[in-house]
């Protein structure tokens, strides 16, 4: 194993104090890898008791447009970054003019916003689904016209879990659809028919330095991740092309951080990126328990200017999320099944719909069951 070369920048002592944007389960398994490092963490949240309040040494209340609480979150961190992108753009400028922010203001701009984020994807070479800004019903009906349908609308800014996104099948589709979604403006995109969906997730240090985990496949329910296969189940040259675009996205960002890359895989093995997310991702989960280190320490490390590590899979692995009350109420059967590895993220309140936690089994590497075994694997998670 090669270690990868140190950091550019000079790397935050242990003791340091890095600032999180965002109070989720995301800046949670953050936080847990930051301490492990020697820092403290400090998290920006409207909420007093979220998952990373739980486990960090401090946060500021407060809401991510209020200037008093960003400033004062500001002026208690070393360096900041986000467990949660959608920041406004003052919000982004007033932290960015107090510490470093990595990864940088313009990249959370960027993927912010789902035209812009096509846009500069297309820009430096990479494929997306067809797509159109859409500001009006002519502008979507003409867009509808030149992409056919089917194909899905969606809001440029904040959409997740299928939120803020409606699949058009009729041209009756058109008018309702633009009325409903909110906020404007949206795109139109071609309804890619693929085979299955994959993600890469690529850690990028102040030097460089590049590490990326291997592609996972990833399973959907009600829109929302509900099994992560890692590997993905793809032929070696589709994940080989799917990393290089992964790694060449975070090159032309100039990220330093972490940056996940959702892409479609077609039948005929193309490769077509559907979004980004510069921040750790549910879809890298599984690299807590099945590498060396997870996707969490790389962005620490990026994001603290240490050096990366390679981000290399020691065991297969399988991710299951618990959403919803129905799933977090097997929590007691999923303590007592040897190999299900546990992960609760502390939430009080178990809506429909809300991710609780996870679980991952492991394998070792190649040896990853089929469709159906991989349900057996996860024992009173089955039938789920
Ligand atoms: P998104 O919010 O963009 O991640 O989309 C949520 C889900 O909708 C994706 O995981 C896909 O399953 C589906 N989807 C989104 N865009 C497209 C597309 N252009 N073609 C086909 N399916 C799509």
């Amino acid at each position: 194993m090669t270690p990868l070369p140190p950091s550019g920048m000079t790397p935050l002592p242990p003791g340091a104090t890095i600032g999180i944007v965002g109070g989720g389960q995301l800046g949670r398994m953050s936080a847990l890898a930051a301490a492990r490092l020697g820092y403290r963490c400090h998290i920006l949240t409207p909420e007093a008791d979220c998952p990373a309040a739980l486990v960090s040494a401090a946060i500021t209340l407060g809401d991510y447009e209020d200037r008093a609480a960003l400033e004062a979150f500001a002026a208690a961190v070393d360096v900041i970054t986000f467990e949660f992108e959608n920041v406004s753009a003052a919000g982004l400028d007033l932290l960015a003019s107090r510490k470093p922010v990595r990864p940088g203001a313009e990249i959370l701009r960027v993927s912010q916003d789902r035209a812009a984020e096509k846009s500069f994807l297309n820009g430096i070479g990479i494929a997306t689904a067809p797509w159109r800004a859409v500001n009006s019903l002519a502008e979507l009906q003409q867009a509808a016209d030149e992409l056919g349908l089917p194909a899905i609308l969606k809001t440029t800014r904040l959409g997740y879990d299928g939120k803020g996104q409606a699949a058009l099948r009729s041209p009756g589709d058109l008018a309702p659809a633009f009325k409903r979604l909110a906020p404007k403006p949206l795109v139109l995109e071609g309804f890619v028919d693929f085979a299955c969906e994959i993600s890469v997730i690529v850690a990028r240090g102040a030097d460089g330095g590049i590490a990326s985990f291997d592609p996972v496949e990833n399973l959907h329910r009600d829109h929302i991740l509900d099994l992560t296969l890692a590997p993905a189940r793809i032929p070696t040259q589709t994940a080989a092309a799917a990393t290089q675009i992964a790694r060449h996205i975070a090159e032309g960002l100039g990220l330093v951080g972490l940056l996940a890359v959702e892409m479609f895989v077609t039948a005929d093995n193309r490769v077509v990126v559907n979004e980004i997310a510069p921040r750790p991702h549910n879809s890298g989960h599984w690299t807590i328990d099945a590498c060396g280190a997870s996707q969490f320490e790389l962005h620490i490390r990026a994001v603290a200017g240490l050096p990366l590590l390679p981000a290399t899979r020691h065991s297969d692995a399988v991710m299951k999320n618990l959403v919803g009350p129905d799933e977090i109420a097997l929590w007691p059967q999923i303590l007592a099944t040897p190999g299900l590895i546990p992960h609760h993220y502390g939430k009080t309140e178990a809506r429909p719909g809300r991710k609780l936690g996870h679980v991952t089994r492991l394998f070792p590497r190649d040896a990853l069951p089929g469709p159906f075994g991989i349900r057996d694997a996860l024992g009173p998670l089955a039938s789920e």
